[in-house]
């Protein structure tokens, strides 16, 4: 018997192996990791199977090392998730892996916790009386205030740094007012108020009784306007699951944008396991929260993207919240979409799935007009409010302040003199999108791309947006040498310090990838700010329109959806559409209802109409109908191929061989469009080409890219040129 296995390396197929000796091969194997030898190096791969014969000569098997667990670490379900991901995707198997397991595991790392032994309050410490502790033992009271104060957990360093010695720390663990525990690994402080079930409205209630109906696999679309109480109807079946003794698992776009769905889960569910996977965890935290999982040591699994690789137990549910978000889509290494892979994952586990969106992506949509989901409808918003009304503002041949309509202004003085709160969105970060010589004409351009730099204020400097190089910014035309150097256009920062001008005595916060940086905390911190003021504007990027409850904004301005309108991708009127009513969602959340001003040049054009008057459905059924035309997904099955290099003729000459070649297997079923330049043909250096594979047949699709894969090699690409596939693409710039 030999081990197959799957080994980390840009190769379509598995490796077969000796066992180690005196280990006897046997199914009780697959999933274990073994280290095996792989050309010069020692790698760690996963048995894939076991196998009596291999069409290599036997002296030429090697022997795997050793035999790194005793029990699968990939396991069954997730095994064969990988296996169909490799499959849709067209990714080596043994790279699948690496989205699967954390990475400290993947490079051979026990499974036992690393945990931080840091400690935590004991049932008994939360019931006592600090007062009563206090007056014997101030300091343990102290300390004990302090780990309250955090969360409840604290480690060894940190209660060393905060000036508590670790005799202080043994006195507690003695009394047992702590106990020794690893990481909670909570990246958000849980309300301590145990938030009472809602009266779930009707729409609500039967959303609920739909999928606790349903004990197999099925998929739900529950589409649900914005503030209509999604959120809710997760929760109420997530407890449904939890009481049955499975795990659900809810996935959002990004953990750091939206702490308030962290904090409802977890003040809902006090005393159950939740723990959250996601991007900014380190690496010792990912493996020991995974391995939680993997053991059976937790109820509620919150994760972005990757978390739906995580083992469970008894799975019970899968949600998606926010499906349409396209930040469920890698866009590097194995290119796949959370979203799709979820639905193998219930699939393959047998137990419903919840999509829920306000806004559905149009595969969602697509897959409801088929009935391969059942459509459930929150129409109304949850409680007494109501959705925004909409106005249009025609900027066509008007004065504008820094892209702001004198309409708009009015509306701001009027919803700032009731002391509400406004909320003004710019997709554009920065001050300027333009730097202009008014003389000669010169643009500050990226070096590396086919792209301008946008200028920045603070701090002051020239940025690439798509390759994020940065350079001084030039006081003088580089190419004229005349002083005549001009802003062009309006970014969130010029916004900012538009609005500071006009309105000096109102509190403004601006948000966006500059003013939250990475950290969730200071995104929170910003968060509260805005909660704790009553006139207030907020302005910013789609940042802000990622599922937030602010209850006392009232009237949302949309400053610019024209590059929508006027995109070369096909998916931008989805998108923009998607965006207008989620920032729009924000408007009119609480008792006060919402408006929402939305400025164009373009206010006639048939699809911005047909949302604002009809609706997005309408929109979404529009769209089904020009997508079938075209042959454009989700009515037609596609792949892109993007084949980059440094050198422009090597890209060129790639791809025209690549073409060829795919012309030999290519059949009348399948499209072929290409090799076409990217949209932005240079970027961060490298110049892209793409070819086009389209066919209304799945499988046609897919058996001409298996024929073309499997024949690579003769294909003979210099090693300077990257090929990779992107299967469903999200965007194809
Ligand atoms: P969504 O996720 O659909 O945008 P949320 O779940 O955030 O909506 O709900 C919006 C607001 O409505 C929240 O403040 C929530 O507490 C409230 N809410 C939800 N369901 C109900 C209900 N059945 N009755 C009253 N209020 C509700
Ligand atoms: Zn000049
Ligand atoms: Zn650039």
């Amino acid at each position: 018997m030999l081990l197959q296995v799957a080994v980390p390396v840009p190769m379509r197929m598995t490796f077969v192996y000796n066992p180690p000796s005196g280990c006897i091969p046997n199914l009780n194997l697959v999933g274990v990791r073994v280290r095996v030898p792989f050309g010069r190096r020692n790698v760690v791969g996963i048995v894939w199977g076991c196998t009596e014969e291999s069409n290599i000569l036997p002296k030429q098997i090697k022997t795997a090392a050793c035999v790194l667990d005793t029990h699968p670490i990939v396991t069954a379900p997730i095994q064969k998730l990988c296996q169909l991901v490799s499959e849709y995707y067209h990714y080596p198997i043994g790279e699948v892996i690496s989205c699967a397991l954390p990475r400290l595991l993947r490079s051979g790392k026990s499974t036992e916790l690393i945990g931080d032994k840091g400690v935590k309050m004991t049932v008994q410490a939360k019931n006592a009386d600090l007062c009563v502790i206090s007056r014997r033992a101030p300091r343990q009271a102290a300390l004990l205030e302090y780990l309250e104060a955090v969360g409840g957990w604290a480690s060894q360093q940190q209660l060393a740094k905060a000036g508590f010695s670790s005799g202080l720390r043994k006195a507690l663990l003695e009394k047992k007012y702590l106990e020794i525990s690893p990481a909670l690994n909570t990246s958000v402080k849980p309300d301590l108020d145990v938030k009472s079930p809602l009266d779930l409205s009707k729409s609500q209630a039967d959303a609920v009784q739909a999928v606790s109906n349903c004990n197999a696999f099925k998929s739900f679309l529950l589409d649900g306007v914005t503030g209509s109480g999604k959120t809710e109807v997760y929760l109420r079946l997530i407890a449904q699951v939890i009481q049955q003794g499975r795990q659900g698992l809810l996935l959002v776009p990004e953990i750091g944008l939206t702490p308030q769905m962290v904090q409802r889960v977890q003040s809902r569910f006090l005393g159950r396991r939740v723990i959250v996977l996601h991007s900014a965890l380190t690496d010792r935290e990912r493996h020991d929260s995974w391995l939680r999982a993997w053991r059976g040591e937790v109820d509620i699994v919150i994760g972005t993207r990757s978390a739906i690789f995580v083992p469970l137990q008894a799975l019970g549910i899968i949600i998606i919240d926010e499906e349409h978000d396209g930040a469920y889509s890698q866009l590097s290494g194995c290119r796949y979409s959370a979203r799709d892979v979820a639905v193998m994952r219930a699939k393959i586990e047998n137990i419903p799935i919840v999509l829920g969106s306000a806004t559905p992506s149009l595969e969602s949509w697509h897959n409801i007009k088929q009935k391969r989901y059942q459509h459930l409808r929150l129409p109304q918003r949850a409680g007494s409010a109501q959705l925004p009304t909409f106005h249009t503002i025609d900027l066509r041949g008007r004065k504008l302040l820094h892209g702001l309509s004198t309409e708009l202004l009015q509306a701001i003085d009027k919803h700032l003199s009731a002391g509400q709160q406004i909320l003004l969105f710019l997709n554009r970060r920065g001050f300027a999108p333009v730097l202009l010589c008014n003389n000669c004409g010169w643009q500050a351009k990226c070096q590396y791309c086919d792209a301008r730099m946008t200028l920045h204020c603070q701090p002051e400097r020239l940025y690439c947006h798509h390759c994020g190089a940065a350079q001084c910014v030039p006081k003088q035309c580089p190419a004229c040498s005349e002083m005549q150097l001009q802003q062009v256009g309006v970014g969130t920062e010029r916004l900012e310090q538009t609005l500071r001008q006009h309105y000096p005595d109102v509190p403004i916060t601006r948000i966006d990838r500059d003013t939250v940086r990475g950290s969730g905390r200071k995104f929170s911190e910003l968060l509260k700010n805005i909660h704790q003021n009553n006139s207030h504007i907020l302005c910013g990027t789609q940042m802000l329109a990622k599922g937030h409850h602010f209850p006392h904004v009232t009237m949302v301005g949309i400053l610019d959806v024209d590059y929508g309108l006027c995109s070369s991708d096909f998916r931008a009127l989805e998108h923009m559409s998607q965006l207008i009513l989620q920032v729009a969602g924000r408007a009119g959340r609480g008792e006060q209802s919402g408006e929402v001003y939305l400025q164009t040049r373009y206010i006639d054009h048939p699809m911005l109409q047909a949302l604002l008057r009809s609706g997005y459905h309408t929109l979404m059924d529009h769209l089904l109908v020009e997508r079938k035309q075209a042959q454009l997904p989700p009515l037609a099955y596609l792949a892109v191929w993007h084949i980059e290099s440094k050198v422009k003729q090597k890209s060129e000459a790639a791809a025209e061989v690549l073409a060829q070649h795919i012309a030999q297997y290519t059949n009348k079923q399948v499209n072929c469009i290409g090799p076409i330049p990217a949209v932005m043909m240079k970027r961060a250096n490298y110049y892209r080409m793409q070819l086009w594979l389209c066919s209304t047949q799945r499988s046609n699709l897919h058996q001409l890219l298996n024929q073309v894969l499997n024949n690579w090699p003769k294909l003979n690409l210099p090693s300077s040129v990257h090929c990779t596939l992107d299967v469903d693409p999200v965007t194809c710039n």
